[in-house]
């Protein structure tokens, strides 16, 4: 991991006052005003920030995964989806499937993902901030700054 990830975690804690307060006066705006301005500052991090240089979330967090998504990924490694189970994932304490072990198994070392057409659907939709709604998930984006630098970019600039 670099050395500035290393830290994100860190500086995301340092800035948790700050954070609350841009959470606080994006709840106070229209759903969506909130959305469009998540919007145009997910499009102004992710045009700097590079995730084949990050991969922090496949190496910390991992996917919830379901069965469509257990289904399409046997499919690709050409494994029986209870061999795939077997083999891949845990359920873990709320009852849903996880990767066994992180990083995640399928992370390549060049960052790149070896099984990326048919990533399970929360990785395609981490970190979650160009979705509609952004109101309803404003927590977990707070949480989400300690883990993805282009989270923190946007909280910093809201
Ligand atoms: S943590 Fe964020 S910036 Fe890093 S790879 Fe994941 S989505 Fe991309
Ligand atoms: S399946 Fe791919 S995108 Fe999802 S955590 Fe693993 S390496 Fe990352």
């Amino acid at each position: 991991m670099n050395e500035e990830l290393q830290k994100l975690a860190y500086k995301a804690h340092s800035k948790k006052r700050d954070f609350k307060d841009a959470a606080d006066k994006i709840r106070k705006l229209k759903p969506a005003r909130a959305d469009e301005l998540f919007h145009q500052l997910h499009e102004q991090a992710f045009a700097e920030i590079n995730c084949l240089e990050c991969a922090n979330c496949c190496k910390q967090l991992g996917p919830r995964l379901t069965n469509s998504d257990i289904r399409r990924l046997s499919s690709q490694l050409k494994m029986k989806t209870s061999d795939f189970t077997a083999q891949y994932l845990n359920l873990d304490e709320d009852h849903d499937y996880v990767f066994r072990n992180m990083p995640c198994p399928f992370l390549l070392p060049d960052n790149y993902c070896m099984v990326y057409s048919s990533r399970p659907k929360a990785c395609k939709d981490y970190p979650h901030t160009d979705q509609k709604n952004i109101k309803s998930i404003i927590n977990a984006c707070i949480k989400n700054t300690e883990t993805c630098p282009a989270v923190f970019y946007i909280f910093e600039n809201l």
